[in-house]
This record gives structure tokens, C-alpha cells and sequence, in this order.
């Protein structure tokens, strides 16, 4: 099944027409919906657990609760703790499908494409750039980190030789 004929888990559209981004009094209340699909992610798929993320994204979810805040500051300080990881070139290539970001390095240039930083066009530029190094091997011309590394991070990890 295609992530195109894939439903939305919280208004069952398809994902593509998906109401969850709009407000106002015409549209039916699924604040029910959104935490019950909140509390069970195991159930969705997963094109529907991104799509969900996207969603998270755009709701930007709050609190005015202090604990709430606490954890969310908390949450976010061990998110930047995390070392950067290499990803699977076929985890780069479903990235880039879903439009999910990630760092690109290559072995003589160092890093030459951030997601991050550069914003949607990246993605397109990565496509191209993608078919024109078709010959360079993945892990031992170039490689991908799902965020930024340092460069101790970048130093640690062999390239294949
Ligand atoms: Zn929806």
C-alpha cells in the first residue's frame, strides 16, 4: 500500500487531504481522536506514525502545566545529547521520499548537504546530486547522519575502505 492511499489515523481522510490542520467551529472536534492515536502509535502504520509527526509539527503541542514544561525542556536537552548516528542508505532513500531531514558527508568534502539548515529544496538538490555520484559507494564515498555530527562524532566512525 502506497503512503498515497494511506488515511490520516485522526480525521481518516486520505493523508494527502488531510483535515487535521484546519480550525475554526465548521470542523468536527477530534481533540479525542488526536489523544486516543496519541496513546497508541503502535497501532499505525508506519507512513501514518510520520504523517502523525508532521501534524505534531505543525500543532506544536503546549502546555501551561509546570511539569508539562519541565519534561518538554528536559526532553529536548537529551534529544541534543544524543550522538549524531550514520543511517542505512536505504534509510536515506526513504528519508528523502518523506521529506525527513538528515546530514550529508562526503568523505573528501566533509559535510556538504544539511537538511536542517537548508530547508525543502535540499531534498531536490540531494535527488540530483544522488544520480550524478551513482558510482561512489555508499559508506566508503559518502554517508549520511541522521543530525549533525561533531567532529568528534565524524572522526570516530571508520569509513569503509
Ligand atoms: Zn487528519
Amino acid at each position: 500500500m502506497g503512503v498515497n492511499s494511506e488515511r490520516c489515523p485522526i480525521c481518516d481522510y486520505l493523508m494527502e487531504s488531510c483535515q487535521c490542520t484546519f480550525g475554526g467551529s465548521a470542523h468536527p472536534d477530534r481533540s479525542v481522536m488526536k489523544r486516543v492515536v496519541k496513546d497508541h502509535l503502535y497501532l499505525l502504520s508506519e507512513a501514518q506514525l510520520w504523517h502523525v509527526i508532521k501534524l505534531e509539527n505543525f500543532w506544536r503541542t503546549s502546555s501551561s502545566d509546570d511539569e508539562y514544561k519541565k519534561c518538554y525542556d528536559l526532553l529536548k536537552q537529551r534529544v541534543a545529547e544524543h550522538p549524531a548516528v550514520i543511517m542505512s542508505e536505504n534509510a536515506v532513500l526513504a528519508a528523502v521520499d518523506d521529506n525527513r531531514p538528515f546530514v550529508l558527508e562526503h568523505r573528501r568534502f566533509g559535510i556538504v548537504g544539511n537538511a536542517y539548515t537548508a530547508g525543502p529544496d535540499f531534498f531536490n538538490w540531494f535527488r540530483g546530486w544522488y544520480i550524478n555520484h551513482g558510482d561512489d559507494k555508499y559508506g566508503k564515498d559518502w554517508r549520511c547522519w541522521d543530525k549533525e555530527p561533531t567532529d568528534s562524532q565524524r572522526e570516530a566512525a571508520k569509513w569503509e575502505s
